[in-house]
């Protein structure tokens, strides 16, 4: 499970997440929307230390993300630890981010083998099983460029789950695609839900945040300002930003 509790976050003078709190329980599907520039992206990036937190604590099943507690104050973790941490968080960007001179077997067994020092017989293995997974089987020895966008972000899917997370954050997966390949993307996000893998999907598909999210959270300048069932957030929002935000993207 993660607890995100009372973070804080600026860029220089611009405070970008204030008192954020956020609970997500081992096999949910939390779903955050919420307008631009609210601090979706950065959330996400807090979770596995890409940004570092002014203010407040991460921690996955009670460990502190970036942290540890020493004579009762927190103090940085070591490069390799933070590394380590991060094989337990897997991460799906908009724009895909595979290696191009790598194919798509290559690109997901990178990993496991260089940050988890599994032997590559294995590593193989399990791969070729995830492609599968996200219905790329044949696909192995593509190189990204010889891939539709869709199939490129199924790979990144495969790779992210190539780790054995605790959890995947996802960004935005699918708002870089052709509309006609954004179904078959969230088709394989949908099997990872019902899979029960723990899933955070920052999202601007809200009939997909319909089906797939146990609990939705509306993000606005930086603060959660609502929290509920898909049915409460979408159907019957109380707060006027989130009714207001609704309005405009349904
Ligand atoms: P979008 O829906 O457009 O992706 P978002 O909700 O993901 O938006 P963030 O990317 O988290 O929003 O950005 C929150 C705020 O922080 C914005 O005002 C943004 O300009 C600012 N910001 C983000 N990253 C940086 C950075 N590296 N340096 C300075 N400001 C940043
Ligand atoms: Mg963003």
């Amino acid at each position: 499970a993660i607890a995100v509790r009372s973070v804080d976050k600026s860029y220089g003078t611009t405070q970008v997440l204030h008192e954020v709190n956020l609970d997500v329980a081992a096999g949910e599907v939390l779903v955050i929307i919420g307008p631009s520039g609210s601090g979706k992206s950065t959330l996400l990036r807090t979770i596995n230390h890409l940004e570092k937190v002014d203010r407040g604590t991460i921690s996955l099943d009670g460990e502190l993300i970036g942290y540890k507690v020493r004579n009762g104050k927190l103090h940085e973790r070591r490069e390799s630890e933070i590394l380590a941490q991060r094989t337990d968080v897997g991460m799906v960007f908009q724009n895909f981010n595979l290696f191009g001179h790598l194919t798509a077997l290559q690109n997901i067994i990178e990993a496991p083998i260089h940050a988890k020092g599994i032997t590559k017989a294995t590593a193989v293995a399990r791969a070729k099983q995830l492609l599968a997974r996200v219905g790329l089987a044949d696909k192995a020895d593509a190189y990204p460029r010889q891939l539709s966008g869709g199939q490129q972000q199924r790979v990144a899917i495969a790779r992210a789950l190539a780790l054995d997370p605790k959890v995947v954050l996802f960004d935005e997966p699918t708002s870089a695609l052709d509309p006609e390949l954004v179904t078959e993307v969230l088709e394989v996000i949908k099997d990872l839900a019902k899979s029960g893998t723990t899933l955070i999907i920052v999202t601007h598909e809200i009939g997909f945040a319909r089906d797939v999210a146990d609990r939705i959270l509306f993000m606005d300048g930086g603060r959660v300002v609502e929290e509920g069932t898909p049915a409460e957030i979408l159907g019957n929002p109380r707060n006027e930003r989130t009714k207001s935000f609704l309005s405009r993207v349904i």
